[in-house]
């Protein structure tokens, strides 16, 4: 039996906030889409919750699907931690009291969103790397309950705790002069393909008078491949249903 729970986008915000956007295991800080959630007791532990309970000196209310086990790791630990076995090191009991003591912080913004579908919504659709619009963004910041939310136009978007503070980054696209430049970059580029697409079709029409052993044929050949590698490379560049804030800007 499989001891391991889906955790809802609320309880991953919760860990996220509480160990200020950092890795519990190296301390670095990490986007909240990239944040995992580590159990420190793994749940693949066979041992009865009991005995856990009794060999960690672990309160009644532990559960290892719990927020006195769960702790914030980012991509890089998450996978280590997988083939580091972990238990009966002295070093958890050090790690389950530190969570320990951090778990109320998590448990209270979790119980008081639980039931705030909106913010689920919004988190969950943030852990799949898409931009929240301006009212999304509002949805964030009323998560938190002390506020000082930051919010700041860079390169790309992303949400990280910062000195206490939780920092809402918004891609070029928030500002006026950013909008300006990604439509012309996106006219330019429907451009460029229109003009390649004609260029393609009269190959193709010239390609239709000609023997495909002469040597004219092939020099069209060649250059029919090359126009379509370059609309190839285009096309993805363009983006699809005008725009939006929710492109995915990851990387
Ligand atoms: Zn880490």
């Amino acid at each position: 039996m499989s001891r391991a729970r889906a955790i809802t986008a609320i309880e991953r915000f919760a860990v996220y906030w509480a160990w200020n956007g950092r890795c519990f295991w190296c301390r670095e800080p990490i986007k909240f889409a990239d944040c995992h959630v580590d159990h420190v007791i793994p749940v693949s532990v066979p041992d009865p919750i009991e005995n856990l309970r009794y060999h960690y000196s672990l309160s009644p209310q532990f559960e290892i699907n719990g927020f006195e086990n769960w702790v914030p790791a980012c991509q890089r630990c998450n996978l280590l931690k997988r083939s580091i076995v972990l238990v009966n090191s002295p070093a958890v009991v050090l790690h389950l009291q530190a969570v320990r003591e951090r778990a109320p912080k998590a448990k209270l913004l979790a119980e008081q969103h639980e039931l705030d579908r909106r913010a689920s919504l919004v988190l969950a659709k943030m852990l799949t790397g898409e931009e929240p619009d301006d009212r999304e963004i509002n949805v964030i910041g009323s998560l938190v309950p002390l506020p000082p939310v930051d919010v700041q136009i860079s390169e790309r978007w992303e949400i990280q705790q910062r000195d206490g503070k939780l920092v809402i980054q918004l891609s070029p696209l928030y500002s006026a002069e950013g909008r300006r430049q990604f439509r012309t970059t996106q006219a330019a580029i429907r451009q460029q393909i229109n003009q390649l697409s004609s260029r393609y079709a009269r190959i193709e029409a010239d390609m239709a008078h000609l023997d495909s052993t002469s040597i004219p044929w092939q020099v069209l050949s060649q250059e029919k491949t090359d126009v379509e590698q370059e609309l190839t490379r285009l096309k993805p560049l363009l983006a699809s249903g005008g725009l939006g804030f929710t492109r995915h800007l990851d990387n």
